[in-house]
Parts: structure tokens; C-alpha cells; sequence
């Protein structure tokens, strides 16, 4: 039994602070999924800066 558990992972994740007035969430340029649903990535395609996903990134990586 803990007395004063001072770390609580599931409780972290869920109220850890993301720039709550500035945070919006990257979508994968490629399948549209957004970081809520997948890890994204900064990517460089065409001349620009984009995000994609890490299931997009293996199809990329092997054309
Ligand atoms: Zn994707």
C-alpha cells in the first residue's frame, strides 16, 4: 500500500500538459491519421516540411 504515490503513470499520460492553448494535433500527410491515433513523425517531402505516421514510414523507407 502506497502512502503518497508521487508518480502515477496513467494519471501522467493522461493530464500531462501539451501547450494546451497552441496544441493541435499533426496529421500524417499520407493516410491522414493524427497523432492521437498513431506516432507521427517530421518528415521532408517535396520541398516541405510534413509529418507522416510510423505506419506510413516503412512503406516510404522501402518506396
Ligand atoms: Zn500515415
Amino acid at each position: 500500500m502506497r502512502e503518497a504515490p508521487d508518480f502515477d503513470q496513467a494519471a501522467a499520460e493522461e493530464t500531462a500538459p501539451q501547450a494546451p492553448s497552441e496544441y493541435m494535433p499533426q496529421r500524417c500527410f499520407r493516410c491522414g491519421s493524427d497523432e492521437n491515433e498513431v506516432p507521427i513523425l517530421p518528415v521532408r517531402y517535396r520541398g516541405e516540411s510534413t509529418w507522416v505516421c510510423t505506419r506510413c514510414l516503412p512503406p516510404l523507407i522501402h518506396g
